[in-house]
């Protein structure tokens, strides 16, 4: 509830940055931490070099390394709710490969992340409403790599490209998308399993090909109200963006670079996006990139957005670190 309200005095863009923990490998290479959290409940992080402050930032919410899955989750949730009441909702996580965004979105089977658990809650609100609403869940889960959308539930190789088209005003859909019927918590996990196992195909590093792709899961919810009959229907996508790193020219060529380029144009199209929705421009550019394209109906309007910035404690990235921290600024 206070959530909501602070929501709506603010906007529908909500920020919350997450530091991972030094790995053991980063230990071990006696490597320091960058990070300072002293102000950390108060949504401001800072940045320390040679044991200085050098810049501070300020987000909705900072999660320290020993913040678990369920803290991040606890501020998640009054927005995944809302996918109940009729909202359409994007959830998504941004920054370096190795920041843990498969780990917060995810998670592992010990640690489930926020794509279970959004599940697990809409499936709980959904019963103790259950007296005055039916729900009806779908999950479908997709692959943006090289401007190209692959169905990761599609039981064939597609044999056609998918492509978004616009059904009416403000409601976009993949024709032909694989959209799969979830009764319970049980049958989301396998498809959940399904979708990650399929990104593997094809590929012969899953890790890397991961770090280049994004990973787009949809629930889609139709709500019929049993007192008055109306039906709503309203999407939430939960997505683990490609990494954010930018590499050195002398290091990519041929397939490689075109990745690179295709990451780099995709992530600025959502930056551009977000800070055109963020200053109420008059033109949001969705069209420039499959990403954009596909949010659109969870990006703006009446919608809410959560993004996760990840990022690494130690001063090797601090320059990776910077520059996601700076991303995010320019879109709060
Ligand atoms: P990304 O998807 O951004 O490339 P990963 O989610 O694969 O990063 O995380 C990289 C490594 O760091 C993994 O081994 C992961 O388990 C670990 N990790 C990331 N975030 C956390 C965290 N908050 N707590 C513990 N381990 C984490
Ligand atoms: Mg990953």
């Amino acid at each position: 509830k206070l959530f909501n309200q602070i929501q709506e005095a603010k906007g529908n863009i909500r920020v919350f940055c997450r530091c991972r923990p030094l790995s053991k490998e980063e230990v071990s290479a006696k490597y320091a931490t960058v990070v300072d959290f002293d102000m950390a409940k108060d949504g401001e992080l800072g940045i320390l070099t040679g044991g200085v402050m050098k810049k501070t930032f300020k987000f909705d919410r900072v999660y320290m390394p020993k913040d678990d899955q369920a803290a991040v989750f606890v501020d998640a949730s009054p927005l995944v709710t809302s996918v109940l009441d009729g909202y359409n909702v994007c959830i998504f996580a941004y920054g370096q490969t190795g920041t843990g965004k498969t780990f917060t979105m995810e998670g592992t089977e010990q640690n489930r992340g926020v794509n279970y658990r959004t599940l697990d809650q809409l499936f709980k609100v959904a019963k103790e409403r259950s007296e005055t609403f039916t729900y009806n869940i779908s999950v479908s889960v997709l692959e943006v790599y090289n401007e190209q959308i692959r169905d990761l539930l599609a039981t064939s190789p597609a044999s056609k490209k998918l492509e978004i088209r616009q059904a009416s005003e403000g409601v976009h859909h993949v024709p032909g998308i694989v959209e799969a019927k979830v009764e319970n918590i049980k049958e989301v996990w396998d498809v959940l399993q399904a979708g990650s196992n399929a990104r593997a195909v094809g590929s012969n590093n899953v890790n890397e090909h991961s770090s280049r792709s994004h990973c787009m899961l949809c629930i889609m919810v139709r709500t019929k109200n049993l007192l008055n009959g109306e039906s709503t229907k309203s999407k939430l996508w939960l997505v683990d963006l490609a990494g954010s790193e930018r590499l050195a020219k002398t290091e990519v060529q041929g397939e490689r670079l075109k990745e690179a380029q295709n990451i780099n144009r995709s992530l600025s199209a959502l930056g551009d996006v977000i800070s055109a929705l963020a200053t109420k421009s008059s033109h949001i550019p969705y069209r420039n990139s499959k990403l954009t394209h596909l949010l659109q109906d969870s990006l703006g309007g009446e919608s809410k957005t959560l993004m996760l910035v990840q990022i690494s404690p130690s001063e090797h990235d601090l320059g990776e670190t910077l520059s996601s921290l700076n991303f995010a600024t320019r879109v709060r």
